[in-house]
């Protein structure tokens, strides 16, 4: 096993200490003893990042308040505001092995699917760079007496909080820092406890690109106090949340108090339904991956498998094969498939669920700690499942699949819609006519045909039911951060 080594750029990121992001000054966090920023793949402390006080919290949104009041950001020429995200993309392809290292450290996710998310990230501040100069009103013919001249403004919402959760931490910032900031709002983002690193390296990436203060501010710390106290402030205009379902609804409640203007991306427990004239040469690689990658922690993760019931052993079978393929080792290795979850309390939550699927009487197949070190965890099928299972019901966001078998398309359909969530939804048959049926029929957000998963900056992504409210990316994700004026003109 051969670690890559560390560049200049990580150690000397991490040698430092690190502050929160206050206008254009890191400063303390004074809200308690600093958090261990522990590697996933060894259980030892790398860093240490602040945890935020209120009064914090207080400093940055002021600062996010003065900067879209006073700053120039809002009133800037939208050519410049642009300019400035294409250079922010930039930095982060400059110092992308670096970004990817931290990320890696930081969330144990692999080395090579780090890169990768460090180009998406850049990209996505590229794409929203590129809507900036591109967001307009409309005129009306309106049927009022009089004569009229009547058009709408699109305007920033103003001081924005995005809240983001550990599974994909810089992917995560960046697609809401990419249409807050071409939208023109200003924004106290707040990354999760356990993944703070790679945010707080954007961070001088952004003043480096000539950001102006106070556009961005970070604040670290946990989400019951910290991530509470930006959600409830009365100086924020909008909530941008992504997380766990539970904490979106609190996050719902708090923003009810003043009616701030809240989109929330929620948890998942994706069906993927399987019918017998499906092609499993590409159906079973891209089912094993959808639920294994990133070792399971992904919102959209096909993790409820529905199969029919002439093909399910073969199925299972050869997900279970791809999963015993997989190199399971710390993320710094390249070859690396599958890194450890990202911390012992997920790790406990995990195994926790893998123990209540074998105690409602499902048949486990993998479900053990890999290796000694770190939060190592074999892919995972939990089989002889129904509905009525807690490993069905609940988002269990680690690299466990729970499968059942069905008959026909009407009991799939039946059993997939059968859930509090409804984000995501694989649909596998060589039936066109039924394939485009199916995706009328299921109630998610997104639908992949033939494939597992689709995710592009323009496509919105977002979820039915208690998956969330609001759609992310594309036009929708824009008029997240943006509200309408209408102009009534009497000429
Ligand atoms: P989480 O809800 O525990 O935390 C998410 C963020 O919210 C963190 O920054 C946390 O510090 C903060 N937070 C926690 N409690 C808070 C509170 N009371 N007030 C304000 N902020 C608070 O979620 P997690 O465990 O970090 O992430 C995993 C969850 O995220 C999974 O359920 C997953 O499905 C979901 N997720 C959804 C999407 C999507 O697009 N739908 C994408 C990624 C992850």
């Amino acid at each position: 096993m051969a670690l890559v080594e560390l560049s200049a750029g990580t150690k000397s990121f991490l040698s430092r200490s690190h502050g929160i992001l206050i206008g254009k000054d890191w400063v303390n966090a004074d809200g308690g003893e600093p958090i261990n920023v522990v590697n996933p793949a060894d259980g030892q402390a790398i860093s240490a990042i602040g945890e935020s006080s209120k009064a914090n919290v207080d400093m940055a949104v002021a600062a996010a308040r003065d900067a879209f009041e006073n700053g120039p950001w809002s009133t800037m020429k939208p050519g410049e505001r642009s300019g400035i995200m294409h250079k922010i993309a930039a930095l982060m392809e400059e110092n992308a092995e670096e970004i990817a290292q931290l990320e890696t450290l930081d969330n144990g996710k692999p080395i090579k699917f780090a890169r990768g998310e460090v180009f998406a990230s850049a990209s996505a501040i590229r794409y929203y760079a590129g809507w900036a100069d591109k967001i307009n009103g409309s005129t009306h013919n309106v049927n009022m007496p009089g004569d009229f001249h009547v058009y709408t403004l699109k305007e920033p919402v103003g001081v924005v909080a995005l809240i983001v959760p550990w599974n994909y931490p810089l992917v995560m910032a960046a697609m809401k820092l990419g249409p807050a900031l071409a939208a023109g709002c200003t924004c106290v983002l707040k990354p999760a406890e356990d993944t703070s690193l790679t945010a707080l390296r954007m961070g001088e990436i952004m003043l480096e690109a000539g950001l102006p203060e106070g556009v961005v501010n970070i604040v670290t710390g946990l989400g019951r106090t910290t991530g509470a106290a930006l959600a409830s402030h009365d100086g924020v205009n909008k909530i941008a949340f992504t997380g766990s379902t539970v904490t979106g609804k609190a996050i719902a409640q708090i923003a009810a108090a003043d009616l701030k203007k809240v989109s929330l991306e929620l948890g998942g427990k994706s069906p993927n339904i399987i019918m017998d004239d499906a092609n499993l040469e590409a159906a079973i690689p891209a089912s094993a991956m959808g639920i294994f990658f990133n070792s399971g922690q992904t919102c959209t993760a096909p993790s409820r498998m529905y199969v029919h019931e002439k093909i399910a052993d073969q199925v299972i079978e050869g997900v279970a094969a791809v999963g015993r393929g997989m190199t399971i080792a710390p993320g710094l290795d390249e070859d690396s498939d599958l890194g450890p979850l990202v911390s012992q309390k997920q790790f406990d939550r995990v195994s926790g669920y893998i123990e209540a699927g074998r105690e409602e009487g499902g048949t486990v197949i993998g479900g053990d700690r890999h290796g000694e070190d770190g939060y190592f965890l074999e892919p995972t099928i939990i089989k002889q499942t129904n509905n009525d299972m807690k490993v069905v019901k609940e988002e269990i966001f680690g690299p466990v699949l729970v499968v059942q078998t069905f008959e026909n398309a009407d009991e799939a359909m039946r059993l997939a819609n059968d859930s509090q969530y409804g984000l995501a939804a694989a649909i596998w048959t060589e039936n066109l006519g039924q394939a485009h049926q199916m995706a009328k029929q299921v109630k998610s957000g997104i639908v992949g045909l033939n494939c597992a998963m689709g995710a592009d900056w323009d496509v919105p992504l977002g979820g039915y039911k208690q998956s969330g409210i609001g759609r992310e990316n594309g036009r929708d994700g824009l008029e997240l951060y943006l509200q309408t004026k209408s102009v009534f003109a009497a000429i």
